[in-house]
């Protein structure tokens, strides 16, 4: 087949986003008599999972001190649990264990989990969490200074390869194209739209550029001529001027060479996908010696995918010259350090006895990647130059399959409600969302 010249919707990225946007997109064309499948191309540089959604840890959860972000997670993980097995998803459930700094925002939760119909369960008091994590989830937990266990019934973790293989095969049986290798090197715009995507093999005309270039977000909002500093009107009602819009963040996660049948709860079953945050001080599993008197965290989960028990912790800031490509596990920057590796293997003994002299067997080969994420790290679902659909989702996306039904149906003309609040005008209009006490970024 030729190269196309032009193709009336273009997506960019064939991450999790831009396939679910372009299955969507596609069926709904169908559906209107107004065209199919055929009308829509997606090109990516590299191919299906190179970016975040190819090394994502996969975890799918509601926990969300925003009431904006729960919403959408709940729409999402009925979108996983249509075809969960053929998109590789683990219902197994999901778990925050707090300690009391954390427990007023997680009672939060749990109450609007219960008023929007999300089945979980919250358990308080530091005796009553230890009991309810030895009965019900482990007989060796141990984890100290915790008086909060919010228990999501739904969600777990999906295997993120064949997630987006399903998602490639649903577009193509729309009539979808999809075309690795081909690199967006810039959008042409008249005055108020963008006319062509010109890529490395040549321009393609459009009516619609739909980008979902996950890590890579800032090199579309300068293609777009978009402000990297921007006003925000805060709180307090006052305008701050000269935020920057884009910070990069690297994730540190990795993998225990244990086989996945040693972490599985008292009845031997897959256990929900467990998050510790901790006010306990952090002694090393190796040597004894402090590894932290602050708040740290971590989460975790059996995984026959990744061959162990994968997780991850908080999250750093990458400062200076970002480079994002090479990305991911090829990057020679942006992967876990062995202070990473103490940390973590040290917190999962500190929570659970069998891993006490475990350290040893992590597995030691490259992980995690950089996350791109917005001023106040939350995603931006928004048109930018009329034509010009952004999926900007400042890395809290894989477990959100179901914004791509959203943007489909917003590209089509139908606003969604579930998406307003993640337009970029909140910023001027100070219309931001709550935020909570958790060290990560993404809660
Ligand atoms: C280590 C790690 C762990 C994570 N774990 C989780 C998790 O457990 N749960 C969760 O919900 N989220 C997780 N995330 C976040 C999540 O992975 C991302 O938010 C999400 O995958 C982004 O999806 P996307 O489709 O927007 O982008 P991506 O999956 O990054 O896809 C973007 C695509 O755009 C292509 N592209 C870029 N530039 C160009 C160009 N110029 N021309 C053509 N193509 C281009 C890339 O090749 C890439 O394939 C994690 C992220 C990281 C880094």
């Amino acid at each position: 087949m030729s190269f196309p010249t032009h193709c009336k919707y273009i997506i960019i990225g064939a991450g999790i986003h831009g396939l679910s946007t372009a299955w969507h997109l596609g069926k709904a064309l169908k559906e209107r008599g107004d065209g199919s499948g055929k009308d829509v191309l997606v090109i990516d540089k590299t191919a299906i999972g190179a970016g975040a959604s190819g090394i994502a840890c996969g975890v799918i959860r509601n926990n969300y001190f925003q009431p904006a972000m729960r919403e959408l997670m709940a729409h999402s993980v009925a979108i996983w649990e249509e075809d969960q097995e053929k998109y590789g998803y683990h219902p197994v459930g999901y778990m925050q264990i707090s300690p009391e700094p954390m427990h007023e925002d997680v009672a939060e939760i749990y109450k609007q989990q219960k008023a929007i119909g999300y089945d979980s369960l919250f358990v308080e008091g530091e005796k009553e969490c230890l009991d309810y994590m030895r009965e019900n989830i482990f007989h060796d937990w141990q984890a100290r200074a915790i008086t909060s266990v919010l228990h999501e019934k739904k969600g777990g973790y999906a295997n993120q390869m064949k997630s987006l293989y399903r998602l490639a095969d649903k577009a193509e049986a729309e009539g979808v194209r999809i075309l690795s290798g081909v690199e967006v090197t810039g959008l042409k715009t008249d005055k108020d739209s963008v006319t062509a995507v010109e890529t490395s093999k040549g321009d393609i005309q459009c009516d619609w550029v739909i980008a979902a270039p996950g890590p890579w977000a800032k090199s579309f909002w300068d293609m777009l001529g978009l402000p990297n500093q921007i006003d925000i009107k805060g709180p307090d009602g006052k305008i701050h001027t000269g935020n920057q819009m884009w910070t990069y963040w690297c994730l540190v996660e990795g993998v225990l060479g244990v086989e996945p049948e040693y972490a599985m709860d008292n009845q031997g079953n897959m256990p929900p996908v467990i998050h510790v945050d901790s006010v306990a001080p952090l002694f090393s599993s190796e040597d004894g010696s402090l590894i932290t008197d602050e708040m740290w965290g971590i989460y975790y989960k059996p995984d026959f995918g990744f061959g162990g028990v994968q997780g991850g912790a908080a999250p750093y800031i990458v400062e200076g010259d970002i480079q994002v490509d090479p990305y991911g596990i090829d990057s020679p920057d942006y992967t876990v350090t062995p202070e990473f590796v103490h940390m973590w293997t040290s917190a999962l003994a500190h929570c659970q006895k069998r891993y006490e002299d475990k350290y040893h067997l992590y597995k030691n080969e490259p992980s995690g990647g950089l996350g791109c994420f917005t001023p106040d790290s939350f995603p931006i679902f928004d048109v930018m130059k009329q034509n010009c659909y952004m999926i900007l989702d400042s890395n809290h996306g894989y477990k959100m399959i179901g914004v791509g039904q959203l943007v489909a149906e917003e590209v089509l003309g139908k606003e969604q409600a579930l998406l307003k609040p993640f337009r970029f005008d909140r910023y001027e209009k100070g219309e931001l969302h709550p935020v909570s006490h958790s060290p990560f970024p993404w809660s």
